[in-house]
Order: structure tokens, then sequence, then C-alpha cells
């Protein structure tokens, strides 16, 4: 799996996941100091809790793994500006519930892993997959949830 440590990738988007002691992806969100509330994509400020007035969010690790809460298959090619390969292949997506933070989470479904492999309440785990290679020849990484080895 391309990680922190391969020098010809790095993330598509910055600041959406960390690594762990061991070398394995996790989510970062926000997390309120005041009433514990999660949010992802992180962010500094903003409790989305309409109850609370704190505007300090936290950064933290979130759970490397959730339950299918819902799921689907693109069989089409993303429009532009999003970045599509030529060979384009059908993939699925996923909304995973981390019970733990009380968040679902959409991603792409590892490459490989189809609609038909899916079920609502599976458990599922966060990895690192190439969303595309950009002009320096750098792999451009983005998190997927994928069925635990
Ligand atoms: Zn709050």
């Amino acid at each position: 799996m391309p990680g922190a440590t391969d020098p010809q990738s790095l993330p598509a988007i910055e600041g959406w996941w960390a690594f762990d002691d061991a070398g394995n992806p996790h989510l970062t969100g926000g997390k309120c100091a005041a009433c514990g509330t999660y949010v992802f994509p992180p962010r500094a400020n903003n409790c989305p809790n309409p109850a609370c007035d704190s505007d300090v969010l936290e950064l933290v690790a979130l759970s490397q793994r959730g339950t299918v809460w819902s799921y689907t298959e693109n069989r089409y090619p993303p429009p532009a500006p999003y970045p599509a390969p030529e060979d384009f292949q059908p993939f699925a997506i996923a909304a995973v519930e981390l019970a733990a933070e009380g968040l679902i989470v959409l991603a792409k479904v590892a490459e490989g892993t189809l609609a038909a492999d899916l079920r609502v309440g599976m458990e599922l785990e966060l990895g690192l997959e190439r969303l595309y290679t950009d002009e320096a020849g750098f792999e451009r990484l983005t998190y997927v949830w994928r069925i635990p080895a």
C-alpha cells in the first residue's frame, strides 16, 4: 500500500488524514473541546452542535474502522474539474458510520471492491489509494474504505 514513507506519493488533499505509530492511516477530524461533537473534514472552529457556542475544534484521529451505513456504485467518470483516468472503471462509494464519533464518512471504496461485495453493517477500514498521477510524476493519494484483510 502506498503510504507516508513512499517518496513518490503525496496526498491529493492536505491534512485530511495522518498515520498512527504502526504506519496505518486514519482520518483527521475536528472535535469540539466543549461538547465533544466531531466533524469531518477537519476544521479549527465553528462547532456544528446548535446547542453549543464553542468556537474551538481540536484536530483528532478518527476511528480507522467503521460499519457500512449505505453504499452505491459509480459507473460514470466525474465531470471536470475532477480528475478521472482515461480508462475509467466503475467504483463503489460507501457511507461508513464511525460509532465512537457519531459521524458518517463518505468515501470511495478500494479498487476491485464493487457494490455487489458490500452490505449494510459490514466493517470497513481506512486505506489509501492512488487517485491520479500529477505532472511531476507523483502519485496523488486519497482515502478509501476497504474490506479489512
Ligand atoms: Zn461544541
